[in-house]
């Protein structure tokens, strides 16, 4: 008989995690609540190798995070699900001073080394930046890094878990809750009321496992942090097919198809888990856009989409085997770079569930580091 796995949370890490479980031959069910859920909120960037940030753990994890979008994309096409939830478009830093521009380009050159990804890397000029992306305004220099992507978490993770049914799993909607028999092993009640077993389950709820595995009395190192972003729709559909865009400051500017420029993204440490939109944070985003975009300011507003993602105290993510608990597997802590590491932790999640040798070495994300057992 087919081993039955439940992924609770079916965001980036849970989608792709059910995929590749679902593929491997096991009976998925997949359970999330949606609430809240980060992947459906971001359409991001996939440019982690410019980052000044020195921890070289954090680092391999998302250099390869970024690089696994290659696998994710060619098996889903090969299981007949093309998507273009996910790009290679490039992309363009700007607003930064020519020395500024000149260290991270040096810094990119050294680390494509390692990450060949990263592709052609050069300082452009006004006349050669207007051609790569005509609407730009008042840009004088900019560095080209033409490994850089995007993708929208929303529509990604919409292909993993049609991909995920095609192989015969179930998608469940809503908010489940674990405990724990005398036997000691673990029971999931699921939205229907039923209390389930499972031969193993994966926990992938980002900003909720603390709350998730609080009554089995554990304290779990993790945050919640608002994030906003806005979509405008434009007329100009032949942008698509430009770099995105990483001014000086906090927002990113994302061409999307059907003429849709994502304006991104807030990152609000003091509202939690709150899930309103705030015109007080995104109208100063806007103003930021125009100031590049200046066409931006005749575009609609489409949607403003609000998501929480997951911190820990160091920001470092985690995933293994929950300490204490047979069978059952976690990630969580993504924090902002989750769309670049997202797809291999979920993939790797299936490995332990699979009982492989991991790809990256576990103990560099230790797991027991943010997951603590208070109670037995
Ligand atoms: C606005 C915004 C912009 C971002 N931009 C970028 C970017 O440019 N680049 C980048 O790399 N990353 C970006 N990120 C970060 C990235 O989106 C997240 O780190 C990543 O999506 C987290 O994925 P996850 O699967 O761990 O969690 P989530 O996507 O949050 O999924 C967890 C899911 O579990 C569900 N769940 C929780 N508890 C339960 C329960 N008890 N029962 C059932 N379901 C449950 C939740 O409802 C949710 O759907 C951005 C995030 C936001 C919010």
């Amino acid at each position: 008989m087919k081993k039955k796995i439940a992924v609770i949370g079916g965001g980036i890490v849970g989608a792709t995690a059910s995929y590749y479980s679902a593929k491997a031959g096991y009976s998925v069910s997949v359970f999330d609540s949606g609430t809240g859920q980060a992947t459906a909120a971001a359409a991001g960037i996939i440019c982690p190798w410019l980052s000044r940030r020195r921890n070289k753990k954090w680092y391999r994890l998302v250099s390869e995070g970024a690089a696994f979008y290659d696998k994710l994309m060619a098996d889903l096409a090969s299981d007949g699900l093309e998507t273009d939830a996910y790009a290679r478009c490039g992309a363009l830093i700007l607003g930064q001073s020519v020395e500024y521009l000149q260290e991270v380009h040096d810094r990119a050159l050294e680390r494509r080394e390692q990450a060949p990804l990263i592709g052609n890397v050069a300082i452009l000029k006004g006349t050669e930046i207007k051609k790569i992306f005509p609407p730009l305004s008042n840009v004088e220099q900019a560095l080209y890094v033409g490994g850089g992507a995007r993708v929208d978490g929303r529509e990604l993770t919409n292909t993993l878990l049609q991909a995920t049914s095609r192989f015969g799993g179930s998608i469940h909607k809503g908010t489940v809750s674990l405990s724990k028999d005398n036997d000691g092993t673990l029971s999931v009640l699921t939205p229907d009321g039923r209390q389930q077993k499972f031969d193993a389950v994966i926990l992938a709820a980002g900003a909720w496992l603390p709350e998730l595995l609080q009554p089995l009395g554990y304290t779990v190192d993790v945050r919640g942090q608002k994030g906003q972003l806005v979509v405008l729709q434009t007329e100009n559909s032949a942008l698509q097919d430009c770099p995105v865009i990483m001014p000086q400051g906090e927002i990113d500017l994302l061409p999307f198809g059907q003429g849709k420029t994502v304006v991104g993204a807030s990152h609000e440490n003091d509202k939690g888990y709150d899930l309103q939109p705030d015109a007080s944070i995104t109208d100063p985003m806007l103003e930021q856009a125009y100031a590049w975009l200046p066409d931006l300011k005749e575009a609609p507003v489409a949607d403003i989409r609000v998501g929480t993602r997951a911190y820990t105290s160091d920001f470092s993510p985690f995933f293994g085997s929950v300490p204490g608990l047979d069978n059952c597997f976690a990630a969580s802590g993504l924090g902002s770079s989750g769309l670049t590491s997202g797809p291999l932790i979920g993939y790797l999640l299936t490995e332990l569930v699979r009982e492989q040798q991991s790809t990256l070495p576990l103990e560099d994300y230790p797991i027991d580091a943010y997951i603590k057992q208070t109670t037995c």
